[in-house]
């Protein structure tokens, strides 16, 4: 393991000072909200508060699971609150948001692995703020896999993102509990059940992995047919975590995201701050404009 390297200068985050942070912040606290970007630790707080995007992370904020890049907790998970799904879409009217991106923990613990509040959120949404794009990142499903895409397909989200997170090979490490060809076969069956929503996936660099096994990822997610892909450098959220292998340079991003945009993804997003709810909303409609 090397020691804990220094950021480099093309990662800079700046304090979260603004009044959008703190209405964002306020927002979520007065209905109950959990953000992937507080648990997660997300660079990008300051600048998406800022602007009203956020990522709203349902379920509850203890994960079934323990990635070792994740800072979400770690545990026995609390019960559902059955008005999430309201808040939720009090919360996108109230932000006028455009685009919205739900994830959720891992809820192994839930016979649907929690499916049914991402419907319920989805159908939510579409009844009160009808003009809001709707960006879904879930969870594997292990076990349950095919019956919660079934559902959620029906609900009828227009992006549905199912992240990769690193290379096959370092999943024991960094992605125990879950398989890369499993995760693979959620984005695939997406698409079989419905052909009109968007799929999108992604990846951490800086993990160890290598230039060809990256470019492995992105023909494997052509092969299941995944629209949109985001590549970001994986940061170490605490000295617990994963340590950071290496800090890729902007030029490698660049160069990766010209080998992705050759390979027939239709929207890329590949820099070191880039996550895969970074910018989702505008590049999402940009590209619906083109
Ligand atoms: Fe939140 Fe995503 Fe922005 Fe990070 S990039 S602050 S997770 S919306
Ligand atoms: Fe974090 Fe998701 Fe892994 Fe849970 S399943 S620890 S939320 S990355």
């Amino acid at each position: 393991r090397p020691a804990r390297q220094r950021k480099p200068d093309w990662i800079r985050v700046k304090a979260p000072v603004s009044e959008g942070y703190h209405e964002t912040r306020r927002l979520m606290r007065d209905l109950n909200l959990n953000t992937v970007c507080e648990e997660a630790a997300c660079p990008n707080i300051g600048e998406c508060w800022t602007k009203k995007h956020a990522t709203v992370m349902i379920l509850g904020d203890v994960c079934t699971r323990a990635c070792a890049f994740c800072n979400v907790k770690t545990g026995m998970p609390r019960i559902v609150d059955p008005m999430e799904p309201e808040n939720v879409a009090v919360a996108a009217g109230k932000m006028g948001l455009e685009h919205i991106v739900i994830t959720s923990v891992d809820r192994d613990d839930l016979p649907d692995g929690g499916a049914s509040q991402f419907v319920k959120v989805i159908q939510a949404l579409r009844r009160e703020t009808p003009d809001t794009t709707i960006e879904i990142l879930t969870p594997d499903f292990r076990g349950k896999m095919r019956a919660a895409v079934e559902a959620i397909c029906e609900a009828g989200p227009d992006v549905y993102n199912h992240n990769l997170e690193t290379v096959p090979r370092l999943y024991p490490t960094i992605r125990p509990g879950a398989r890369y060809y499993a995760s693979l076969r959620l984005l695939e069956e997406v698409k079989i059940h419905d052909p009109m929503i968007f799929t999108k996936s992604g990846i951490m660099l800086g993990l160890g992995e290598q230039r060809l096994e990256v470019h492995q990822v992105m023909d494997d997610m052509r092969s299941a047919d995944v629209d949109f892909i985001t590549m970001g450098q994986y940061l170490q959220p605490t000295p617990k975590h994963t340590a950071v292998e290496e800090f890729v340079t902007p030029k490698t991003f660049a160069a990766y995201g010209s080998i992705a945009r050759a390979k027939g993804f239709l929207q890329v997003a590949s820099s070191p701050l880039t996550r895969s709810s970074y910018h989702a909303g505008d590049d999402f409609a940009q590209m619906r404009a083109a």
